[in-house]
């Protein structure tokens, strides 16, 4: 009978109706075995709240799902967002933060009794007193916990508002009281509004593509930055009460040890997301405030694993085709951490992907995960590491191997041996640009002859800022910058026009959105191969290479500069790097030839104050930065944009993230 609600109480057998509850679920196929016992693990953690709350909230279920089968399995009419109040009901009677609290909304008031929308109807509590408070029968419907949550808002109070009353009802101990105290904080971290607050978090950083989000907890607050298209963004803290609940939240969701506070810890997790699965790293660091934590958002979605739309020129794609496709051979992928290796080799293996082939990459970590690949997580823990793996793995005959770094001289033999066994080998080195890893492997240790009969090709790369198409300006270029930068190489056109980001809605003012790639491929020629056998300088293979034609990912990033899909700065800022060391840069520069120093390998700096110095005095003393900062005064290039000092940053902390692998 649905419509006795004054009468319903929920039943006293929770326990029971749960166990139907998952079983429905599973029956309509809404819910796997797995995804029950994973639900059960979590709960068995200390994760509190009932079973169809923690269902959702593990994204394994959606809202409306566990709202219509809790309606369906109690008898209650389900009450969606479209049947509530327009204004507030019982307004005078139920204060906000009981609403809150216990999500729970009035419907209507009328003879019969209240109509009241409740997202946990199993919640005896909440219904009792909501009885007791306004002194009526109770008409039961089940609501969808998000949708109350918005109507709550919405009649009863802004959350905002509702904060500060809140903080001021609350119990008035300090946070640090609590900071010794793991059940509490357990607790706290199972209050709705905390969870509220990390889901916010978490689908507000996917609404705006980041790519990370970091908190940072500081003296005064716990400071929440987005990364988006490679750049932080700081976004609204969250109230400084509620930092230590906010940081046990994630890791309760993370699975990860919530008493531990003194290590750095590591976990993932997967969340629903709008409809899709979304995969999450998390690490966090102790630092001198509390715990700082990045969770890196890996929303397959939001990548395109595509070869054609990573931004390789149409003069490069060929070639890059043309070694992808031998039966055999080593292919690198080279750049510092961040430059979008990973996605080229994917996005290569799914180009080379066919039933006839078989795939097997090691990598550490799988980034995404790849349908008919068989991928292998290296765990040096336990004595699997790239080299054990890469031994075993050939015993399997595959085709097609990728390796996700050659970091020893072991991994790098293995390598050689498997392709001069008739094997396709895809793997990364860190290095600066397509030349140097060809010096880095010898340096290494990898016999010459041995290189020359197995290295089909290396490619460079680095990601760049896309223009926001809605607003970015154009300007011409100044008569000095397309001197001193060579940009007349880049336009047939008599005034070469640049692009600057402005920002408007469309990209949230940042002049930017998305990214893409710069390349440079150098393909192993019978010239390179001589000059490797005479043990030649990076600079010349590279210099044989551009006699060749190979376009350096200077000439590519320029192109694009000059296209309009990116903007000059951008390009400047990452093959910075290869300015290191050469006290000539300048010099090179006017004469076009922009690699004449060795490369060295961001990572192997020990000290990274001294890197960042480094890189802001490389800054200052290259004509680049100078050609810049003369045509920021000229007002040429003004408008906005990222300052350098704060792609700097990013550098730094790309850096430091190398530096800790
Ligand atoms: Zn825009």
């Amino acid at each position: 009978m649905t419509n006795s609600m004054s009468t319903y109480s929920p039943p006293n057998d929770v326990v029971a109706v749960e166990e139907a509850f998952a079983q429905r679920l599973i029956q309509r196929g809404q819910l796997t075995q797995q995804g029950l016992e994973r639900a059960t693990r979590v709960r068995g953690a200390g994760e509190a709240g009932r079973l169809p709350h923690l269902l959702s909230m593990l994204g394994l279920v959606s809202e409306r799902e566990v709202a219509q089968v809790l309606a369906e399995l109690l008898g209650l009419p389900l009450a969606l967002a479209r049947d509530f109040p327009t204004v507030a009901v019982l307004e005078d009677k139920v204060n906000r933060r009981f609403l809150s609290e216990f999500r729970i909304l009035p419907l209507a008031d009328d003879a019969d009794g209240v109509a009241v929308a409740v997202a946990d109807p199993l919640n005896r509590v909440s219904i009792d007193a909501m009885r007791l408070r306004i002194g009526r029968p109770i008409l039961l419907r089940v609501g969808i916990a998000s949708e109350i949550e918005g109507a709550i808002d919405r009649l009863h109070g802004r959350r905002g508002s509702g904060r500060a009353a809140d903080g001021r009802a609350a119990d008035s101990a300090t946070d640090d009281a609590f900071e010794h105290d793991i059940e509490r904080l357990k607790d706290l971290a199972s209050e709705a509004p905390v969870i509220r607050m990390v889901n916010q978090l978490i689908s507000r950083a996917i609404e705006s593509r980041a790519s990370d989000i970091h908190l940072e907890p500081f003296e005064d607050a716990l400071h929440v930055r987005y990364r988006i298209d490679g750049a932080l963004r700081e976004v609204e803290s969250p109230p400084n009460r509620y930092r230590a609940a906010i940081i046990s939240r994630i890791k309760i969701m993370a699975r990860l040890n919530i008493a531990e506070r003194r290590l750095p810890q590591d976990g993932r997790m997967k969340l629903a997301v709008r409809g899709t699965s979304v995969d999450f790293r998390i690490a966090i660091t102790p630092t001198l405030h509390g715990e700082s934590v990045v969770i890196r958002i890996l929303d397959r979605s939001s990548v395109a694993l595509d070869l054609a739309s990573l931004g390789l020129a149409d003069e490069d794609f060929g070639g890059y085709l043309g070694v992808l496709h031998r039966p055999h051979g080593i292919l690198l992928v080279t750049g510092p951490t961040g430059s979008g290796k990973t996605t080229t080799l994917y996005a290569s293996l799914l180009r080379l992907h066919a039933p006839e082939k078989k795939i097997v990459t090691i990598e550490d970590p799988i980034e995404y995960q790849l349908d008919g690949i068989n991928q292998i997580q290296v765990k040096p823990g336990i004595g699997l590491d790239f080299a054990n793996i890469l031994r075993s793995v050939l015993r399997h005959d595959p085709d097609i191997i990728m390796i996700g770094e050659i970091r020893d001289v072991e991994t790098a033999e293995i390598a050689v041996q498997a392709a001069l066994t008739g094997h396709l080998v895809l793997s990364t080195l860190h290095t600066n640009n397509a030349a140097s890893s060809i010096t880095r492997l010898l340096d290494m240790g990898v016999q010459d002859f041995l290189l020359t009969s197995t290295l089909s090709g290396t490619v460079a790369q680095r990601l760049v800022r896309r223009l926001c198409r809605h607003c970015r300006e154009s300007y011409v270029a100044m008569p000095e910058l397309v001197l001193q930068l060579g940009l007349r190489r880049y336009s047939n056109s008599p005034e070469i026009m640049l692009y600057r980001p402005k920002g408007c809605t469309e990209c949230h003012g940042t002049g930017f959105f998305g990214r893409i790639s710069i390349f440079e491929i150098l393909v192993v020629s019978d010239a390179i191969r001589r000059l490797i056998l005479q043990r030649a300088e990076s600079h010349e293979l590279e210099r044989a290479a551009v006699q060749e034609g190979m376009r350096t990912m200077y000439d590519d990033g320029m192109s694009k500069a000059a296209a309009g899909v990116t903007a000059i700065e951008e390009v400047l800022q990452v093959t910075r790097d290869v300015f290191i060391g050469d006290s000539n840069a300048g010099r090179c520069l006017q004469t076009g030839n922009f690699r004449i120093s060795p490369a060295v390998n961001p990572a192997a700096d020990s000290d990274r104050s001294s890197v960042a110095h480094n890189r802001r005095g490389l800054l200052r003393s290259t004509a680049a930065a100078a050609s810049i900062a003369s045509a920021k005064e000229s007002n040429a290039l003004e408008g906005g944009g990222t300052s350098v000092e704060e792609i700097l940053e990013t550098i730094e902390e790309a850096m430091l993230v190398a530096k800790n692998r």
